[in-house]
């Protein structure tokens, strides 16, 4: 019935892939986004004359399900890919990391123990079926393959930075997928090398945008409030206090959301959608004019600094000027979270002080602090068990976000696979 009324909530990757895929089967659509813009976690912003991402995207050789729709959409020739570097500042000293000589040469670990390291990203990148690691929690599972101390010294202060309360209580296999993407995504076993859409992310989400308006609308500005449900089945949305009707109803915004925009939903799954918590982040970024190292990726494991890891973007993505983001992630419950922006720069300058001693505020040209509640779920052992099912049991009802991902991390491609996968369910 291709003359169902169907509207989607959230215009980020997942909902305009799903919108995208109901436009191409000839479905009248409505999309609806609270931002005044699209792109949800991938948005972009005017940077003092550079537009940019809110937060920092890379591209993994593995993102197929995004090359698919590149492909598709004309776009591949925007994708482009650059050997980056990684790098470890560890207790005060910048070490090249990230490749088996540097491996090697890292003199703060012994040669058993970076065999044991090795052996376990080998391992890893070979895992195909995730659900015996499902069951198993991170920590442990890192300690029993790589032993205590080095898992203190590569991982232990990320967990820390990262999951706070939550760190004991991680799956192994959403951290599995997030080392075998990265690992996976080298041009040998010394380069790694990542992508980017020339562009930036808007190239993707303008290009959607483009083919989801010949189907129907994409309102900006536009919370929807309510899911109006009626005898179990949809009716419509609830949006400016104002009713709109729909056979079908997408949701692709933050699952806790979902509590108070369906609140008739079966109290069991009101309680799975609880359950799922969050961590957020507030990413400093700034644009410098001289870069800080010649590293993409700056993991941090420093008693001084409070961040797990820094990206230099530019050292993936030229631009005429050095762009840095520095993610802090934590749940908005930390005391940090609401802390002024200012405060939080100021921390990232003498982070950076100390990391190039060199490193001076006449260096900075433009500094901005984005925030975002729902930057990451947070994905605990048995998570298959403990996610909603993405069709609800109110009829024409369909719900999801990134914690469907699972045991895959977030990213653009999960979302693009994710999208399709919505947009089929809702028309079976
Ligand atoms: C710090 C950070 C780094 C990242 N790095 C990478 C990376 O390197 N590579 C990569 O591929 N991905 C990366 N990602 C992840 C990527 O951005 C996300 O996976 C993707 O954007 C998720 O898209 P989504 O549509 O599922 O959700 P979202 O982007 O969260 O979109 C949800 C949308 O719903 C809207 N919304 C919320 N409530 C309502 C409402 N009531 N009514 C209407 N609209 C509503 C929101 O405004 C938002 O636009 C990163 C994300 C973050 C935060």
């Amino acid at each position: 019935m291709a003359n169902k009324k169907i509207a989607v909530i959230g215009a980020g990757p997942m909902g305009l892939a799903c919108a995208y895929e109901l436009g191409k089967k000839g479905y009248q659509l409505d999309v609806y986004e609270a931002d005044d813009r699209i792109g949800g976690m991938s948005a972009s912003f005017d940077f003092a004359g550079l537009t940019i991402e809110r937060y920092y995207h890379f591209i993994c050789s593995t993102d197929t399900p995004l090359f698919e729709l590149l492909t598709e959409l004309n776009l591949s020739d925007q994708l482009c890919w650059q050997d980056t570097k990684m790098g470890f500042f560890y207790d005060g000293k910048l070490y090249k990391w990230g490749d088996p000589l540097h491996l090697l040469t890292f003199p703060k670990l012994g040669l058993i123990a970076k065999l044991r390291y090795a052996l376990h990203i080998f391992y890893t990148k070979n895992i195909s079926n995730w659900e015996k690691l499902d069951k198993q929690d991170a920590v442990s599972w890192l300690k029993k393959w790589l032993g205590d101390k080095t898992y203190h010294l590569l991982w232990g202060y990320l967990f820390e930075l990262k999951f706070y309360q939550y760190k004991d209580n991680i799956s192994a296999a959403w951290i599995g997928t997030r080392i075998k993407r990265v690992a996976s995504s080298r041009r040998n076993l010394s380069t790694e090398s990542l992508g980017y859409l020339q562009g930036g992310s808007d190239v993707l989400l303008n290009a959607l945008r483009n083919h989801i308006i010949k189907h129907g609308n994409i309102y900006l500005n536009s919370k929807v409030e309510r899911v109006i449900v009626t005898n179990n089945k949809v009716q419509g949305i609830i949006i400016n206090g104002e009713q709109r009707y729909y056979d079908t109803v997408i949701s692709t915004i933050p699952l806790p959301y979902a509590v108070n925009l369906v609140p008739d939903l079966p109290p069991s799954i009101l309680d799975k959608i609880k359950a799922i918590h969050n961590c957020g982040v507030v990413c400093v970024l700034l644009k410098l004019n001289h870069s800080v190292t010649e590293n993409f990726w700056l993991n941090v494991n420093d008693a001084k600094i409070e961040i797990p890891g820094l990206i230099e973007y530019t050292n993936l993505y030229k631009k005429p000027e050095h762009i840095v983001y520095i993610p802090f992630y934590m749940p908005k419950t930390h005391h940090k979270y609401t802390q002024a922006d200012n405060l939080f720069i100021d921390e990232v300058f003498n982070y950076l002080k100390r990391i190039n001693p060199d490193f001076s505020t006449d260096w900075v040209l433009a500094t901005r602090v984005s925030r975002y509640e729902f930057a990451q779920p947070i994905c605990t052992p048995n998570f298959y068990q403990k996610l909603p099912a993405m069709q609800t049991p109110i009829q024409g009802l369909i719900l999801a976000d990134t914690s469907h991902y699972y045991p895959e991390d977030r990213s653009i491609s999960e979302s693009v696979k994710l999208g399709k996968t919505l947009a089929n369910l809702s028309i079976k």
